[in-house]
């Protein structure tokens, strides 16, 4: 973790200690689970999609500062969105863990989810910070899924 830049490792810290809509919201249409056995990272999420946007994402679960801050940055990035641009936001999330971001119009969309670019340098914590997308997306996708990283 002391390879990231600073102003990352802030954001992360920060969104673990008061991680954002850590909640159960009472209109939830859409839900999933995420388990990472590696880390121990357990990760509820709930959705409210309404005319094809996201219109509430929060989570309950426990687990590790990469997965939690994870989780919390990933609600906050895709309310409002539509599903198919979840699924972009997920799939340039995903790349950015593996590769640096080269295409200028990715990096924009990624903004501050940019934080977790430095994962890269720890291959075991990349399924930390990919877990909450992954069940993201199985709450789109198929939702009442269970995904594991293993
Ligand atoms: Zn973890």
């Amino acid at each position: 973790m002391t390879d990231l830049p600073d102003l990352y490792q802030e954001l992360i810290v920060d969104h673990n200690r008061n991680p954002r809509n850590f909640r159960v919201p009472a209109d939830a249409n859409r839900t999933a689970e995420g388990d990472n056995p590696l880390c121990g990272d357990r990760i509820k999420l709930f959705l409210r999609v309404q005319d094809g946007r996201i219109a509430d994402a929060a989570f309950q679960g426990s687990g590790c500062a990469i997965s939690k801050a994870s989780a919390s940055m990933m609600t906050q990035a895709v309310q409002g969105k539509t599903e198919d641009e979840a699924e972009r936001l997920f799939k340039a999330f995903h790349a950015m863990v593996t590769a640096p971001v080269t295409n200028p119009a990715e990096a924009a969309a990624l903004g501050k989810l940019a934080a977790f670019g430095g994962v890269r340098a720890f291959p075991a914590r990349v399924k930390c910070a990919n877990l909450p997308w992954h069940t993201l997306r199985a709450a789109l996708q198929a939702p009442g899924d269970r995904v594991s990283t293993e």
